[in-house]
């Protein structure tokens, strides 16, 4: 097992995702900025051998026989501010590294959101939904984390919406809004449409990157862990819909997140290589916090190994930096020694100046077939 340090600040994000951290703090979970540009998230957990601790104005992160500095992403001071409505700006967009996330109809991650929810208990119709935020006051509480917080990205999380279009109908005035009020990048998470135009006029209303989360690795787990999910939507159609997507979307931009401690590990090999020869992007989250110690030696295998898989089907990793809350192949290449290089478009996008070559590109690529997209829908009777 390679050695905590300053000088792994990847190794730190995993250990951190699988552990939590201990802290004096009543948040339930920290983020962090580590060195080389690495954001990590990690749950508010007494019992982790890793402690966030302030000393002598210096922050640290130590436990396993290493004390490293970091700094941490405090909420910006937008957060608590509250709207004509009463609502916190940050309950309505919350910065994650540097993506603001807007959580529409409760949203879905286990990863992030660290919970169940009724769908995937299957009591979607007998337990109420989360909120829909107002178009005006998401776009308020945008500005704010764009004028106050570090964001440069957008992230929409979608939770159940039960139409074939997944609840693409329902986001696209958002999309027109956050791209007309903002020069910026946004990726929707959401379970995957039944109906596959739903996933070209996403892309042609302005989803940037998507992410249809398997978190299981196989049907039968989806079954055993989310009853409600695999008989309303099933492992299949989230399969489909990746598949689709790489049709429409760019290199790089179509991901889907596994749960580390929801498999074993030949399992979750096997899923993320054949997503990754599909041409989608296999992210990595933890969802049971605390419920058992996974051993982060295995979980690096599994992260490197998908590294691999990814850099073989020459898949772009130019749309997963700064996310804080899965564990990216772009991580798992700082786990190897020997890592290949990247393309120089990699380098770019650490850089402010990177996040506008992807945004130019991104407007270029919509430009090019966002025409045949509209018409393809417009006849249809989605
Ligand atoms: S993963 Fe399942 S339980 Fe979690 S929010 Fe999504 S639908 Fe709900």
């Amino acid at each position: 097992m390679q050695k905590l340090s300053a000088d792994n600040p990847a190794l730190l994000k995993l250990v951190l995702a699988l552990n939590g951290v201990a802290a004096d703090s009543r948040a339930e979970s920290l983020e962090f900025a580590l060195d080389g540009e690495v954001w990590a998230a990690a749950r508010v957990n007494p019992a982790s051998p890793l402690r966030y601790v302030e000393r002598d104005g210096a922050e640290l992160i130590s436990g396993l026989g290493a004390e490293i500095g970091v700094r941490r992403a405090a909420p910006p001071a937008y957060a608590a501010r509250r709207n004509a409505r009463g609502i916190e700006l940050g309950k309505i967009a919350a910065m994650c590294g540097t993506y603001a996330t807007v959580i529409l109809r409760g949203g879905c991650s286990l990863a992030s959101a660290g919970r169940t929810c009724a769908l995937c208990r299957g009591r979607e119709l007998t337990e109420a939904a989360g909120e829909v935020w107002p178009i005006e006051e998401v776009v308020d509480a945008l500005r704010a984390a764009f004028d106050e917080g570090d964001a440069e990205f957008v992230h929409v999380v979608l939770g159940h919406f039960a139409a074939d279009d997944g609840g693409v109908r329902e986001l696209v005035p958002y999309l027109d809004a956050i791209h007309r009020h903002f020069d910026t990048i946004v990726a929707v998470t959401m379970h995957p449409p039944a109906d596959h135009r739903a996933i070209d006029f996403a892309y042609a209303s302005g989803v940037d990157a998507v992410c249809y989360s398997l978190e299981a690795p196989d049907a039968e787990t989806m079954r055993a862990r989310f009853p409600g999910r695999a008989s309303f939507i099933g492992f299949d159609r989230y399969l489909d819909a990746l598949r689709h997507a790489t049709s429409v979307f760019p290199s790089g931009a179509i991901w889907s997140e596994l749960m580390l401690d929801l498999g074993t590990p030949a399992a979750l090999e096997t899923v993320a290589a054949k997503l990754a020869a599909m041409g989608v992007i296999p992210l990595f989250g933890v969802s049971a916090p605390g419920a058992a110690a996974l051993d982060s030696e295995q979980a690096a295998g599994i992260a490197t190994k998908t590294f691999e898989a990814v850099n073989r089907a020459n898949i772009s990793l130019n749309w997963i930096r700064d996310i804080s809350t899965s564990f990216t192949p772009l991580d798992a290449r700082q786990l190897l020694a020997d890592a290949p290089q990247l393309p120089m478009l990699h380098h770019l996008g650490s850089s402010r100046l990177g996040a506008m070559t992807t945004r130019s590109l991104a407007r270029m690529r919509r430009r090019l077939r966002v025409r045949r997209v509209r018409a393809s829908f417009d006849s249809s009777q989605l």
